[in-house]
């Protein structure tokens, strides 16, 4: 499975401005396959735990606060170069610098508050898509 899934979560932010529906869209249409997806909260706990290397930088207490503070959608996708493919529909981190049509440049609204997560690795992806799901809740 390794190299072809990417994990994502649409972050609380996007769920509360009612992009769900258009961001998966986005998904499908950029030609990823749904192999997994939950609709879930994370505690500060979990959110603290799942964004734990960027414990040391300064946005890291916002950055908790503000994945724990309402729903998020997690799921897993699957497609050729998921993880790079995946950057490239997403855009850049500051929606501000993020390239026209990406899911950030439409729906993000901060650097912080930035619509979607996506893996920056392989190796990122596998760990942050069993953190989310078991085996038998991934369908490939
Ligand atoms: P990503 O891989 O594009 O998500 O970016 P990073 O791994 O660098 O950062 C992880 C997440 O931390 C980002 O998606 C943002 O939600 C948040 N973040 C990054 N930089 C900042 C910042 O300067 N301020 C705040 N408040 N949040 C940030």
């Amino acid at each position: 499975m390794s190299g072809n899934i990417t994990f994502t979560m649409i972050k609380p932010d996007a769920v509360k401005n009612g992009h769900i529906g258009a961001i998966l869209k986005h998904i499908n249409d950029g030609g990823f396959k749904i192999i997994a997806m939950k609709y879930s909260k994370l505690s500060a706990e979990k959110a603290g735990e799942f964004y734990a290397v960027h414990k040391e930088r300064p946005f890291y207490g916002e950055l908790v606060e503000f994945m724990s503070s309402g729903p998020i959608v997690a799921a897993v996708l699957q497609k050729d170069n998921a993880v790079d493919d995946f950057r490239k529909l997403i855009g850049a981190t500051n929606p501000s610098e993020a390239e026209t049509g990406t899911i950030r440049a439409l729906y993000a609204t901060s650097i912080g508050k930035n619509a979607v997560h996506g893996s920056d690795s392989d190796e990122n992806a596998q760990i942050e898509a069993h953190f989310h799901f078991s085996n038998t809740e991934m369908f490939v």
